[in-house]
């Protein structure tokens, strides 16, 4: 018999492969610390969206710490048997297609399934598909289904310092794209049966759905096969193009040089040092130019922030970036000392007003500020703007002068094979300065990059003393290395745009 959940099934919608990968190779599976942050937040939503037509009974048993699926079935008939209006995580077995319902609400003569997602965005494919096997398992257990919803956030939300689940979630009458996707559903489970049954791995290609809606934990076994560097690895590209070219057996970089379909020139100058290793690129007299926009006293800032799912800072919305933490290394005068400061908030507190009123003691206004990607830094501003009027001018003008370092290397005046196609600090940095342990990421305690670091600074409040002095010093540790490395990368640059420069001039 064929024993599946919703989450297999919809594994199985995505790619097939996957599905058999998930039973027979789950060792195989990359988890990202991003998945199990996602899982965190999708328990969180699924929690409070259970309140949101009014009381309700929620079946969900234990056996240990393992969900007692036996029982939570039990749970639902007597409920339903009862008259229960509203239950939360309902479940249902026919066959051995098992499903839990995130809402099923009694409506129109029947039960209506309400699935809730922690996205802001209620038109993904496979939310349809999820919602559509749930129909069909409920259907064959004789329920009528007089309704199908998705239940997302609202990402125009606004906390005003009222909960409100009514204005957070948004529902979505997804009736007609169930209907349309009901078609596909015993296919799909024919499909999982013979290949499910099998010990054979299928033989799936790389596909589109290799990368939606997250990038597949399967990825690096489904492509352990390729070259590496290889197509996929080029800088930039769109998915879809990269495929295309894979499917045409253009995978190498030697295969893909001279292909004219190619003429993005960092794309070119990446597979020509990685075919070639020919030292590193400079372009000098673009990297002057660009050093003439910055002056002293100089600046280089570093945010770090959150993005909770559910807002509870007045003013904020769903998944808003909100900065806890920034680093700041600065110069005062040419030949003038390095020197550092920083600051991060209290975990559990609202964090802006405190971080936006310490930046601008930090940095006098119409300095010169530099960030790396200053999107993101420039973004956080002018919403810190936005948010504490009082404090605008000041934040617009640290915003107006922010420059940013990753235009030389992102505009390729500066390239060496190391960096392999991608110009984030962590691998720029390692790529300029390969043999410094104290510029390596990998050899801090506890946090290693900004996802570390957003998943931390909320956790801290609830830690034991000791446990919070110790993650506190990670995040300081983690963020002064970002803004350290600046420093030296913009030292890299000073250094290279002086070589030469007498012979230069004469
Ligand atoms: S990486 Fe692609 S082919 Fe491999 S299991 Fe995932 S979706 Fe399927």
């Amino acid at each position: 018999m064929l024993y599946l959940s919703k989450s297999k099934y919809c594994a199985l919608w995505q790619c097939p492969k996957l599905a058999w990968l998930q039973k027979y190779k789950p060792e195989e599976m990359t988890v990202d610390s991003g998945a199990l942050s996602r899982m965190e937040t999708g328990n969180e939503v699924g929690d409070l969206a259970m309140g949101l037509f009014g009381d309700y009974v929620e079946v969900t048993a234990y056996n240990g710490d393992k969900l007692d699926l036996t029982k939570m079935i039990e749970n639902t008939k007597a409920e339903m048997a009862k008259g229960t209006p509203i239950l939360c995580e309902a479940s249902f077995d026919y066959n051995g297609l098992y499903c839990a319902v995130d809402i099923l609400k009694q409506e129109n003569g029947g039960w209506a399934v309400y699935e809730v997602k922690s996205s802001t965005h209620e038109d993904k494919a496979v939310y349809i598909a999820d919602v559509a096997y749930q129909k069909y398992v409920l259907e064959h257990c004789g329920v009528s289904v007089t309704g199908t919803y998705l239940v997302t956030l609202n990402g125009d939300y606004v906390f005003d310092g009222t909960p409100d689940i009514h204005r957070l979630f948004k529902i979505t009458d997804v009736a007609q794209m169930v209907k349309a996707e009901e078609k596909n559903i015993e296919p799909n489970l024919s499909v999982a049966e013979r290949l499910l049954a099998s010990k054979e791995e299928p033989d799936i290609d790389l596909s589109d759905r290799c990368n939606q809606p997250y990038p597949c934990g399967f990825w690096q076994y489904c492509t352990r096969h390729l070259p590496k560097p290889c197509v996929f690895d080029l800088y930039r590209m769109p998915f879809a193009k990269k495929l295309e070219f894979y499917k045409k057996g253009k995978i190498t970089f030697p295969d893909l040089l001279h292909d004219p379909g190619i003429t993005n020139e960092t794309q070119l100058r990446q597979m020509q040092y990685a075919v070639t290793d020919c030292g590193t690129y400079v372009d000098k007299e673009k990297i002057r130019s660009f050093l003439k926009t910055l002056s002293y006293p100089l600046y280089f800032l570093d945010f770090e922030t959150m993005q909770p799912a559910i807002p509870r800072f007045i003013g904020t919305t769903p998944y808003m970036q909100i900065p806890f933490q920034y680093s700041l290394h600065y110069i005062e005068r040419e030949g003038g000392k390095l020197k550092h400061t920083e600051f991060l908030a209290e975990s559990g507190t609202d964090p802006r007003r405190e971080l936006a009123e310490r930046l601008c003691a930090d940095i006098p206004a119409d300095s010169c500020v530099t960030a790396y990607n200053k999107k993101f830094e420039c973004g956080r501003l002018r919403e810190l703007a936005a948010a504490f009027p009082d404090l605008a001018e000041h934040l617009l003008s640290i915003e107006r002068n922010i420059r940013d370092l990753l235009d030389p290397f992102q505009k390729g005046y500066y390239y060496n094979r190391a960096m392999g196609g991608s110009f984030s600090i962590k691998s720029v940095l390692p790529a300029i300065f390969p043999d410094d342990p104290t510029l390596d990421y990998h050899n801090l305690e506890g946090v290693h990059h900004g996802g570390e670091a957003m998943e931390l600074f909320p956790k801290i409040k609830d830690l034991p003393p000791e446990e919070q002095k110790k993650a506190r010093h990670d995040l300081l540790k983690y963020c002064e290395l970002d803004t350290f490395a600046m420093v030296k990368v913009w030292q890299e640059l000073v250094r290279v745009s002086k070589e030469n420069e007498e012979e230069e001039n004469g």
